[in-house]
């Protein structure tokens, strides 16, 4: 059932009057499709840069870094090409370092450490959707919950939370999991981290039975995704850290250095039993290559089903792991993938590369 990936590895761009016109209105839709030369400094931009604009003719399109790279550009200072997109920019990193230590940070901390809290807002309102404090909320609690799941005690652990009674830390731990801090042995939250990819930023989201979600960050229906699997696992969601995102993490980038062919973290497919079974189908299409929506329907013995399965693909939460991007039309065309056709094609072409 299986094909040969039969596409050149060279990658495809845009015609060129779109991304002239994207660099002209910085649009950050384009992150991850291109870079630009410049010919009169040698230096290369993200599309977005906030840099002067050049010339049409001054101009030069590459598919990535490597490609302006080889041709000789230097990597622009100001929207530094080179570094993952979405990275933590080093003026947010000992506030992000203070947190996990498990600081609990006020406006005034901020402003002594030499940033404006405003800023700090900014970045998290852009990034996370929500604000620096009720992000640094969800990671105290959610720190404090996995203390609470070992037996620790509550009061100890509301004071080490940086709370200043053991009523403040009761309420935001309600507000935020929905069960007080003493029923925290029998109740799960859902930890959700936001992980840094050459294509994007991804969310994923884990807990002690596996990683349940794994989704670029603008990829369409995200928030029906988040809900499903909150609705499922009975949960709430909380910004965090665990084990398994940690291990999701240096295996997406080993994956995107093409040094890693196969991902074994933990899962959990939430889905009924016929679109875990067209996951697992996924998981068989070996690296490198892929095969068409029929070709999976026939190996799971129901060819006629070939919509049901593309359905049950578009349902897939853990991208890249469960690799829907490697099943194709009929005749080998690119056809709906979540996360952008753009995506689904630079997967194709790692493995390809790599394979
Ligand atoms: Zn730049």
């Amino acid at each position: 059932m299986i094909n040969q990936l039969s596409m050149t590895p060279t990658v495809a761009l845009p015609p060129e009057e779109e991304m002239y016109q994207a660099l002209l209105n910085r649009n950050r839709e384009y992150e991850g499709i291109f870079v630009v030369g410049v010919r009169t400094t040698g230096i290369f931009c993200r599309p977005a840069c906030s840099a002067r604009k050049p010339k049409r003719e001054h101009v030069e399109f590459f598919a990535g870094v490597e490609q302006a790279q080889a041709a000789g550009y230097r990597a622009c200072k100001v929207c530094q090409p080179t570094r993952a997109q979405g990275y933590e920019p080093a003026w947010l990193q000992p506030i992000l370092a203070a947190v996990s230590a498990g600081r609990r940070l006020r406006d005034t901390d901020i402003r002594d450490s030499g940033v404006e809290p405003a800023r700090v807002r900014r970045w998290f309102k852009a990034n996370y959707g929500k604000t620096f404090q009720a992000w640094q909320r969800d990671q105290l609690i959610a720190a404090a919950h996995s203390r609470l799941r070992r037996s620790e005690g509550v009061t100890d652990t509301a004071f080490d939370s940086g709370f200043e009674s053991l009523s403040g830390f009761s309420d935001a731990f309600h507000r935020l999991a929905g069960f007080t801090p003493s029923k925290s042995r029998c109740h799960k939250l859902l930890l959700v981290r936001r992980l840094l990819t050459p294509l994007g930023p991804m969310f994923a989201v884990a807990d002690d039975d596996g990683l349940c979600l794994l989704e670029f960050a603008d990829r369409k229906r995200l928030e029906q995704q988040l809900l499903r699997v909150q609705r499922r696992l009975n949960a709430q969601f909380v910004s965090g850290d665990h084990e398994l995102l940690q291990a999701t993490e240096i295996q997406l980038m080993e994956y995107f250095a093409g040094k890693r062919r196969q991902f074994d973290v933990r899962l959990q497919l939430l889905g009924t039993q016929f679109q875990r079974q067209c996951w697992q189908a996924l998981q068989a299409i070996p690296y490198g290559q892929t095969c068409s929506y029929l070709e999976q329907a026939s190996a799971l013995g129901a060819p006629s089903a070939v919509r049901a399965v593309a359905n049950a693909n578009g349902q897939n939460s853990l991208a890249i792991i469960l690799p829907c991007h490697r099943v194709v039309g009929k005749d080998g065309r690119l056809t709906g993938y979540a996360g952008g056709l753009w995506r689904k094609q630079r997967l194709l072409d790692l493995e390809l590369g790599a394979a």
